[in-house]
């Protein structure tokens, strides 16, 4: 687990991690796009108690300690939900990029290509499909590096394993 830079950031009032984008259980009860955890209001009313997993585990990677991430890519702010190193390609990180809302804003996106291509890290970025206006909890998922990549995330696709529970 990354230590937190407790001392620089903090996450009030962003509470995107709790408010569903990352699908979940907490506390036995299912969380995604549309239903967020029913203890996140603008901080957590379970403060103490929140369970180990993922709630006192999660990092994003906004408030990593020595975060590569400028201050307004807050997921608040920014719309995305950043988590390094989901996966692996080749020996290369591959980032995942989650949207708070239905899409990454184009400012969001560039930035996380533009720290891909610049840090030799990969990049994968979803978007919520939703159906008569509502989420579905099932997400499209954009992959960003070189054609080879591209290829192995058809096939990642088709298997769909890596992508459960995102
Ligand atoms: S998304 Fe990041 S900054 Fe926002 S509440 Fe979760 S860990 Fe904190
Ligand atoms: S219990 Fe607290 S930390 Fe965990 S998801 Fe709910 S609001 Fe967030």
């Amino acid at each position: 687990m990354s230590k937190r830079n407790k001392e620089i950031r903090q996450c009030q009032p962003c509470t995107a991690c709790c408010d569903g984008w990352l699908q979940g259980v907490i506390g036995g009860i299912p969380i995604y796009p549309g239903k967020g955890c029913p203890d996140s209001t603008d901080k957590c009313e379970n403060y103490e108690n929140r369970q180990l997993d993922p709630c006192r585990n999660f990092d994003c990677a906004w408030i990593v300690e020595n975060s590569l991430l400028p201050e307004w890519m807050k997921p608040d702010n920014s719309k995305a939900i950043v988590i390094l190193e989901k996966w692996s390609w080749n020996g290369y990180p591959v980032d995942l990029a989650v949207p708070v809302g239905k899409r990454i804003p184009p400012r969001t996106l560039n930035w996380l290509m533009e720290h891909a291509e610049k840090n030799q890290r990969l990049l994968i970025y979803s978007e919520q499909i939703l159906e008569n206006g509502e989420y579905t909890k099932r997400q499209e998922f954009t992959g960003y590096g070189p054609p080879a990549f591209q290829r192995d995330l058809l096939e990642w696709k088709k298997d769909g394993k890596i992508f459960e529970g995102l």
